[in-house]
């Protein structure tokens, strides 16, 4: 068994999973007033750690949005927490693994579901932003400095919409659920795919959103030959109403016409997968 412990931006998921992926024993911290600091943050999972100490733990895995190099995270984004090693703030003697959020989430949609059966495969999250993670050969790739897969931050417009990247342009500019929400004037992506089938107008941009989605994704397979994208993030739940047309508009794009099939589907695990992928990354992460 392992613990796993998904880092979000207002709370701590933490869990004791099995081999399986079954989470046995659960708790979160909440700190959705934004008040809690750092220290706020360990003291929580330190206690999880003393709490649980009578279970057969063999790792901690964490998961954290933002860059992550070895237990060093370098820079997260929204959270009250960063430029630290973690391995100096845990009460623990077990061995601790670290990765960014996306690619624990890749690891839980990968390892438990049929997924497992293609050996290079990505979770794209879709959400406000834009994230992934990828599978490369039965393993997670994270990069030389922990910041594969950042593909929202891949220019498709290069003097377009500026980005807090600091580029133009980029990917998540026109294909996250806040640019969706921006191009319609909606604040609810329910209520944009309900009047798509009413109204004109939203039908026509939501046509331009998914063929922007098809931009990015066709660039991610083309640069490294994906057999299956799982769509994750708040977009997933609208998946019927948009992947067929997806597919459609992705396999113009692709240099391979020789396949047969463009194999992406909606992500099926949801909240948990945080908690159950950081607790997988002992056996993903090539350290
Ligand atoms: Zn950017």
């Amino acid at each position: 068994m392992n613990i796993g412990i998904d880092i979000g931006g207002n709370h701590v998921g933490m869990g004791i999973v099995n081999e399986n992926g079954k989470i046995i024993v659960s708790d979160v911290f909440n700190y959705e007033n934004r008040d809690a600091n750092a220290t706020d943050i360990f003291h929580a999972i330190n206690h999880f750690i003393a709490e649980n100490r009578d279970y057969s733990i063999e790792s901690i895995g964490i998961g954290i949005p933002g860059i992550i190099t070895g237990t060093r995270i370098n820079y997260t984004c929204n959270l009250p927490i960063g430029n630290f090693d973690m391995k100096d703030y845990l009460d623990t003697e077990l061995p601790i693994y670290l990765s960014n959020d996306a690619r624990c989430a890749t690891i839980a949609e990968y390892r438990l579901t049929d997924n497992h059966k293609y050996s290079n495969y990505a979770l794209v999250t879709i959400g406000t932003g834009i994230g992934s993670g990828l599978i490369i050969n039965g393993k997670l790739f994270s990069g030389t400095s922990g910041s594969a897969g950042e593909i929202g931050h891949t220019v498709i417009d290069k003097d377009g919409v500026p980005c807090k990247c600091g580029r133009r342009g980029c990917f998540e500019q026109y294909a996250s659920t806040t640019a969706l929400k921006r191009m319609t004037g909606l604040d609810s992506v329910k209520e944009i795919f309900y009047l798509s089938e009413k109204n004109d107008v939203i039908k026509r941009v939501l046509e331009t959103y998914i063929e922007n989605l098809s931009e990015g994704l066709a660039n991610f397979i083309n640069a490294f030959d994906i057999e299956k994208i799982s769509i994750g993030g708040g977009l997933s739940r609208f998946g019927d109403r948009f992947i067929p047309e997806l597919k459609e508009k992705i396999s113009n794009k692709i240099c391979n016409k020789y396949t047969s099939d463009i194999n992406i589907g909606a992500a099926t695990l949801r909240n948990e997968a945080g908690i159950i992928g950081a607790s997988f990354l002992k056996e993903y992460l090539n350290v």
